[in-house]
């Protein structure tokens, strides 16, 4: 494996950090109308590179090659087992350039590098599921009727997909979209999030260099309401898979209604964490604090609501407040640090609002201290809203950031209501030593997914969703290959002279 020890000065010289150009049939090149963006570094608020501009021609003419890929390439029509071999090489590679793929991914994000590298590790993987998944999992059912017919299904890929996700886990995001459209046999258009095109665009090196046919794999940079628009109204695209947020997704399945998409929506969270007075509470401790405050609490299912029982809270809130004082804050290339920048300045500037807010309504707040070298960038401390109330605005929105809202509570009835006491429903966490409890408490919390005295680890077979204002279907596991990825058919096959209605037949 390669050796990277960059720094975010001497990345800009690299391949992958040179400016960034559109990936449409197997080439990279410029937006139609040669337009870029500056992409930002959230630490250093310079300008890491620039990057192609796509709008519709682009998407035009990206659709157009991953359906002629489709149509008429050897994508449709290839053995299975050589289809498996490009995923599986698409996994090599990453694994071969993944110290690159984790410097990338912190310099452009912010995410400190200890936890990118975690996250980037993930994404070979995503690959290797979907083809062992694909190749051992995909079959249709068979119905037979009375010894009239048999009937059978096979699942068949969509055709066009188009793929949109968001900044805040973008390499392991975008893989995980990617890797099952592929794997079903699928041709893809990717529009990345603007705010971090770097490891989208080295997984277009990475797909390049894997080999697959030209036009099977597609990247549109851009905006959302030109590039990303574009893609959701184009009539070829069959269906839309997104990440994002809630009142996005609200306009993307609107916009696919006018050509009736398919569409899958993962959305945002304000997840409840529960620690009753039960609990183990050291480690409920440093799961609540390890889920808000890794990844810069820029994490769809962050713990964001923390429900302390009230025979727990004080010393709890104690403790999280040492935590908080102790958590490094740096530069994301560090090894050393926790915590690092927001993306950007507008997300910046909508988390401190969030803060203010507390103040107005009431809360108490307290941060960890920003270390010197941190003016630059966009950091947000370690910030507890403490003596908050679920009607709050910051108890009610997702936050997005390194804020943790901690309530009271007393019994478990009060606890269930105010847990799910609001628009969201993605994931929530509960903490206790009676396992009857906690069975019955992850039953009664609306969301699409739940831990029982752990954090958020990930298993790639489970349903990955949310409920409610958090989604509507499930990724993951054969939900998305059966669900998304794929359209059942069926051949009704008659194996007898079954009764056939004469109509109209004129009688001998
Ligand atoms: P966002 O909704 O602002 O943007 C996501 C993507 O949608 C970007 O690529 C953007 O360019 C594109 N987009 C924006 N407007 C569009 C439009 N009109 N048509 C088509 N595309 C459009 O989200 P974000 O700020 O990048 O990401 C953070 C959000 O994502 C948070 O709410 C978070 O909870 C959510 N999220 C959810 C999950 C999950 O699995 N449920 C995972 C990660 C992030």
């Amino acid at each position: 494996m390669k050796q990277y020890q960059y720094t975010a000065q001497d990345i800009k010289g690299h391949q992958t950090a040179d400016d960034i150009k559109l990936y449409i049939n197997g080439e990279f090149a410029e937006a139609n109308d040669g337009e870029t963006f500056e992409n930002i570094n959230p630490f250093t608020n310079e300008v890491i590179n620039r990057v192609a501009s796509g709008k519709e021609a682009d998407i035009q003419n990206a659709v157009a090659a991953a359906r002629e890929a489709f149509v008429s390439g050897p994508w449709g029509s290839m053995k299975l087992a050589e289809r498996m071999a490009y995923i599986n090489r698409i996994a090599d590679v990453i694994d071969e350039e993944i110290e690159e793929i984790a410097v990338l991914e912190a310099l452009d994000t912010g995410l400190p590098i200890c936890q990118t590298k975690k996250m980037t590790a993930r994404a070979a993987e995503n690959f290797r599921f979907y083809a062992r998944m694909v190749q051992t999992k995909l079959h249709g059912e068979a119905y037979p009727v009375d010894g009239e017919f048999l009937n059978y299904t096979v699942y068949q890929p969509l055709g066009v997909v188009g793929l949109i996700t968001p900044w805040n886990a973008p390499f392991m995001l975008e893989t995980w979209k990617v890797a099952p459209a592929l794997a079903t046999g699928n041709t893809v258009v990717l529009k990345p999030a603007e705010l971090s095109p770097l490891t989208a665009n080295k997984l277009a090196r990475v797909i390049h260099k894997a080999g697959l046919p030209k036009g099977v794999f597609n990247i549109v940079h851009g905006f959302g309401e030109t590039a990303g628009a574009s893609l959701v109204a184009h009539p070829d695209v069959e269906a839309v898979s997104f990440t994002g947020e809630t009142t996005t997704g609200s306009i993307i399945i609107k916009n696919a209604a006018d050509t009736l998409k398919k569409t899958s929506m993962e959305l945002g969270g304000k997840s409840p964490l529960i620690v009753f007075d039960d609990a183990d509470v050291e480690r409920a401790l440093d799961a609540a604090v390890w889920g808000i405050f890794s990844f810069n609490g820029e994490r769809c299912t962050a713990n964001s609501r923390v429900f302390l029982h009230k025979a727990i809270k004080d010393d709890f809130i104690q403790a999280l407040k040492e935590r908080v004082n102790n958590i490094v804050i740096g530069d994301p290339m560090d090894a050393s640090t926790q915590l690092g920048p927001l993306i950007g300045r507008e997300h910046y500037e909508k988390v401190a609002s969030y803060i203010k807010l507390a103040q107005e309504e009431g809360c108490e707040v307290v941060q960890g201290e920003l270390p010197v070298n941190c003016q630059s960038g966009y950091f947000i401390p370690p910030t507890l809203l403490l003596n908050a109330n679920n009607n709050m605005r910051i108890a009610q929105e997702e936050i997005f950031g390194p804020v943790m809202t901690v309530i009271e509570f007393e019994t478990e009835e009060e606890v269930i209501e105010l847990a799910n006491d609001i628009k969201y429903g993605l994931a929530g966490y509960v903490w206790t030593n009676d396992i009857k409890k906690g069975h019955r408490v992850a039953q009664a919390v609306d969301a699409g997914m739940l831990w029982v005295n752990a954090q958020n680890v990930r298993d790639l077979r489970i349903p990955f969703g949310g409920t409610k204002a958090s989604g509507i279907g499930r990724e993951g596991g054969h939900y998305a290959i059966f669900e998304f990825y794929t359209e059942p058919k069926v051949i009704h096959v008659s194996i007898s002279d079954h009764h056939i209605p004469q109509f109209g037949k004129k009688q001998s």
